[in-house]
C-alpha cells in the first residue's frame, strides 16, 4: 500500500433545509475528520505491524473524487484500496460501477423528527434529553388513548429524544411497531398540526429549563414530519468490490454504504460500527499475496457490512431511542 487519499471537495448533500446548513457542514466535518483519523490511524499500524517497508500516507482533502481521478491513479504492482464515503447522496459508487440496489428493511418502529431554529440562541452543543413511554391526548381527534393505555396487551408508549444546540434543537420521536388507534391514526393523519403540536407540548414539557418555552408567537420555528411513518435502513447490496484491470478493491462506508430515513441523533455510531473491520480489512490487502487472498478480504468485509445492518436492525433503535 503506497498512499492512502481521503478527499472532500466541499460539495453540498442538500437534503434538509438550506438554513441549517452550517451545522450539517460542523457535523460533516466532523465526520470526515473521524474517518480520516481512522483510516491515517490504520494505515500506520499496517506499516508498523506488517512488512516493514516505507509507507506514504496521504490524506487529501480537498479532492474531488470522479472519473478524472480515477484516470490519474498511478499504476502499481500491489492492490490499492479506495474506501468511499461520500455520505447518503454521494455519488462515487456510480463512478466506480458500484450497483446502486439497496436493501431496505423496517426497523419495526414508527417514528417523527422535528427541528427549532432559534436564531437568538447560543450555539452550545447540550446534553441530550431523553423520555420514554409518552401517551398523547388526542381525545380532541377522537382518539381514546386511556382506554388503550389501560389496556395490558396495547404497546408501550412514544420515546422522545431532543438533542442538538440551544440555537438548532432537533427532536425524535419513535415507538415500537404496533397497531394501536393512536398509532394508527398518526400514521394517516392528512393534519399536519397534530404531529406540530405535539412536538410543540412535548419540547415545552422536556426542555432544559433554561432555554425559552415555545410560544404560539414561536411556533413556526418548528418544523415537523407531517405524520408518523415506518423507519427503515437501507443498505447496499454490494458493499465491496474488485476493479480485476486496475487492481483497485472498493468498499463503501459510512451512510454512502447504510443510512436510516429517521434521524436518531448518533448517526454517526452507525458509520463508526461499519469502521471496526476497516483495519483487517487493509491490512489483508496490504498482505494479500494473490487474488483469492483479495477477494477473501472484500467478502470478509462485505460479510461484516451486512452483520452491521443486521445488528442494527435487531437492537440499533432501542440504543439509540428505547433506553
Ligand atoms: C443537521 C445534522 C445534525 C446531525 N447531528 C448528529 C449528531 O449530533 N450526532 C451524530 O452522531 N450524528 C449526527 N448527524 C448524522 C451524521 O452527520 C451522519 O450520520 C454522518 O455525517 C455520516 O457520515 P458519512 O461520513 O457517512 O457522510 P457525510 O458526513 O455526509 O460525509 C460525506 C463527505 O463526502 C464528501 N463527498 C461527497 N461527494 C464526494 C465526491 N465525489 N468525492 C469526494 N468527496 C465527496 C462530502 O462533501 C462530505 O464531506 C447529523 C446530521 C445532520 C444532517
Amino acid at each position: 500500500m503506497e498512499s492512502l487519499h481521503t478527499s472532500n471537495p466541499g460539495l453540498d448533500i442538500g437534503s434538509r433545509s438550506e438554513s441549517e446548513q452550517p451545522d450539517h457542514a460542523l457535523a460533516w466535518d466532523t465526520a470526515l475528520s473521524t474517518l480520516a483519523a481512522v483510516l491515517v490511524y490504520v494505515a500506520v499500524k499496517v506499516t508498523l505491524d506488517g512488512r516493514k517497508h516505507k509507507v506514504d500516507v496521504k490524506v487529501q482533502l480537498g479532492t474531488k473524487f470522479c472519473e478524472d481521478y480515477l484516470r490519474r491513479l498511478p499504476a502499481a504492482d500491489w492492490p490499492r484500496v479506495i474506501v468511499v464515503a461520500d455520505g447518503s447522496c454521494g455519488e462515487s459508487c456510480s463512478v466506480l460501477g458500484l450497483s446502486s440496489d439497496y436493501t431496505v428493511e423496517s426497523c419495526q418502529a414508527y417514528g417523527a423528527n422535528a427541528t427549532i431554529e432559534r436564531l437568538d440562541q447560543r450555539q452550545v452543543p447540550t446534553p441530550e434529553i431523553r423520555a420514554h413511554n409518552l401517551f398523547f391526548d388526542l381525545s380532541a381527534y377522537g382518539v381514546e388513548a386511556l382506554r388503550e393505555h389501560r389496556n395490558p396487551t396495547a404497546k408501550p408508549g412514544f420515546h422522545l429524544k431532543i438533542y442538538g444546540t440551544f440555537r438548532n434543537r432537533y427532536m425524535a420521536l419513535v415507538c415500537p411497531a404496533s397497531d394501536t388507534k393512536m398509532v394508527r391514526f398518526l400514521r394517516h393523519t392528512a393534519n399536519a398540526t397534530i404531529m406540530k403540536n405535539i412536538f410543540h407540548q412535548s419540547f415545552n414539557v422536556y426542555k432544559t429549563d433554561i432555554e425559552p418555552r415555545l410560544s404560539d408567537v414561536t411556533l413556526h420555528q418548528l418544523q415537523c414530519s407531517r405524520r408518523l411513518f415506518e423507519v427503515q435502513l437501507s443498505h447496499r447490496r454490494v458493499s465491496a468490490a474488485y476493479i480485476d484491470g486496475d487492481n483497485v478493491a472498493v468498499i463503501v462506508e459510512g451512510e454512502a454504504a447504510r443510512v436510516l430515513n429517521f434521524d436518531t441523533g448518533c448517526g454517526v455510531n452507525l458509520g463508526m460500527r461499519g469502521l471496526e473491520s476497516l483495519g483487517t480489512f487493509i491490512y489483508s490487502m496490504a498482505t494479500a499475496v494473490d487474488q483469492n487472498d483479495v477477494l477473501e478480504a472484500l467478502s470478509a468485509k462485505m460479510t461484516h457490512s451486512k452483520q452491521v445492518a443486521h445488528d442494527f436492525k435487531c437492537t440499533g433503535l432501542s440504543e439509540a431511542m428505547y433506553v
